[in-house]
């Protein structure tokens, strides 16, 4: 059988890359680069031993936000003393991290799934400080169907990943030779205008595209910076996912907070003395704020902050994207798939669910997932619940006998209309710089701090971004 993925392959080219650049605009080895990398590992549990301080004049905090990064910066906060109250939208924690059992009672992540990469990653060490099971996956284990449900040879598959590699290679040059910043798609554009391909080949770099890039980035190449629409390190080691939901470790870190949840939070007045929140039912005051909320509820303005942010912080909340990668969950009565591979792609451009996971090997339930987002995310989420079902057990339907019968039920999800998210995480979008993150992440007057996914240069876009995030706030209040 025929087993390959294009996530491996985009995230190899991405990872060599990235290292090869990150080391030349520092004019250093690439030796030198990976020492670096090491180096910085070591920074992050020293800052997190720092954490561990006890605070020499407790504080009142408030920390906006129950997600990754707020209840990781309560945590550190709490824990050093300091008198925490942590305010919560939603009637639940978790934020982005959302684990929900409504289908046949088996714990489902609507939200983040991965720890993507466990060495050095520091949810890793969460996870086994609050001893959380987890299994891994593997990326490169994936059947590649035609939209028939034949099997794709490897012989294609060879030349298509020659064709994406060529590509990408390609974007590299001339993103360095770009003198202002382009979309991605026009990029591509360019790499391919004096290149002739078949009908065949193009179709499939546009699902490796669709698959390794616009699902991977929640946006769409159209959205994507050509600059830096892959500006982010990673870690090594295993890709885990969790078998009882990624959850469970936020309700175990949250455990002893003072946490209040259906508490909308609509203005924040501050200055060097402190700052006053208002909610929709209620005030309160405190020496600092942590604000955590994701980056698509500042886009949209949903908290009055007054003073008004200064420039910079508002223009990189204007410039950073923020798209929406999507699930559907299937549940049936029975596996008509290969119950052992965990990933099969629909090989077909025009096909909206092409990206799918095996949760059988997970769950033991018959279960698949679909992604969606890119350039159908806006159209999908439009679509009622019923009909996103219908187009997914569809594709389903050219691959598999008896989809139809064994269909039980699914949950769509649709992050870009959450009025607590309006999105699934920050990108580059065209325009938007690396410090635009920085902007995002620096403190004003000493009581305002802003924690979150996108203030990380490093890491944006992740559960471990965020959690790093949590970290680094919590460091600075108690390192003043
Ligand atoms: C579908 C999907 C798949 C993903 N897959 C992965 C993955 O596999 N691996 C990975 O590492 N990352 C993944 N991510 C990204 C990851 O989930 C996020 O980067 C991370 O959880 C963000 O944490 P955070 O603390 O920055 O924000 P959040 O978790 O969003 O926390 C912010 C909190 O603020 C609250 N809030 C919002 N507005 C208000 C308000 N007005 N008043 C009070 N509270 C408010 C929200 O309800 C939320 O609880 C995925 C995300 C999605 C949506």
């Amino acid at each position: 059988m025929t087993k390959t993925h294009y996530h491996i392959l985009v995230n190899r080219v991405q990872k060599l890359r990235k290292m090869a650049q990150s080391a030349k605009k520092q004019g250093m080895s690439r030796r030198a680069f990976l020492q670096m990398v090491g180096i910085g590992g070591m920074a992050l549990t020293m800052s997190q031993l720092a954490s561990k301080t006890v605070a020499q004049s407790p504080q009142n905090i408030i920390i906006i936000g129950a997600g990754a990064s707020g209840i990781t910066c309560a945590r550190q906060l709490h824990d050093a003393g300091h008198s925490v109250i942590v305010i919560e939208a939603r009637d639940r924690i978790g934020g982005r991290v959302w684990t929900d059992t409504r289908l046949d009672n088996t714990p489902l992540d609507l939200g983040a799934s991965w720890i993507h990469g466990i060495e050095d990653n520091p949810v890793w060490a969460l996870v086994r400080e609050y001893g959380i099971q987890t299994v891994p996956t593997d990326y490169d284990d994936t059947i590649l169907y035609t939209a028939d449900g034949d099997n794709v040879s490897d012989a294609e598959i060879a030349n298509f990943e020659a064709l994406l590699d060529m590509v990408l290679e390609k974007i590299d040059e001339l993103r360095e030779e770009a003198e202002e910043d382009l979309s991605l798609r026009d990029l591509i554009g360019q790499a391919l205008a004096n290149v002739r391909i078949t009908g065949e080949a193009s179709n499939a770099l546009e699902v490796a595209l669709m698959v390794g890039v616009e699902n991977e980035y929640a946006n769409s190449l159209e959205n994507l910076s050509g600059y830096y629409w892959d500006e982010a390190d990673g870690f090594d080691g295993e890709d885990v996912v969790f078998p009882n939901g990624y959850g469970e470790l936020f309700t175990k870190m949250a455990q002893g907070l003072d946490i209040r949840l259906n508490q909308v939070v609509t203005e924040i007045q501050y200055s060097a003395d402190g700052a006053t929140i208002t909610t929709q039912t209620d005030t309160f005051t405190a020496d600092k704020v942590v604000v955590t909320v994701p980056l698509g509820v500042l886009k949209q303005n949903k908290i009055a902050f007054s003073p008004t942010l200064p420039t910079d912080k508002q223009t990189a909340i204007n410039r950073l994207g923020m798209g929406a990668l999507n699930k559907v969950y299937l549940l049936f009565s029975d596996v008509f798939w290969d119950e052992e591979t965990p990933f099969f792609t629909v090989n077909d451009a025009s096909v909206r669910f092409l990206d799918w996971l095996n949760f059988y090997p997970i769950t033991g339930k018959p279960i698949l997932m679909a992604f969606y987002s890119g350039r159908n995310q806006a159209d999908i989420e439009a679509m009622d619940e019923t009909a996103i079902i219908d187009e997914a057990l569809a594709v389903l339907d050219n691959l598999f006998d008896g989809v139809e019968e064994a269909y039980v039920d699914g949950i769509v999800t649709r992050w870009g209309k959450d009025p607590f998210a309006y999105g699934s995480y920050s990108s580059y979008a065209v325009g938007s710089v690396p410090d635009d993150r920085e902007a995002l992440a620096r403190p004003l007057d000493g009581v305002l701090y802003f924690a979150g996914e996108a203030t990380r240069t490093d890491h944006p876009s992740t559960v471990h971004g965020a959690v790093m995030s949590g970290y680094a706030v919590a460091d600075m209040i108690l390192d003043e």
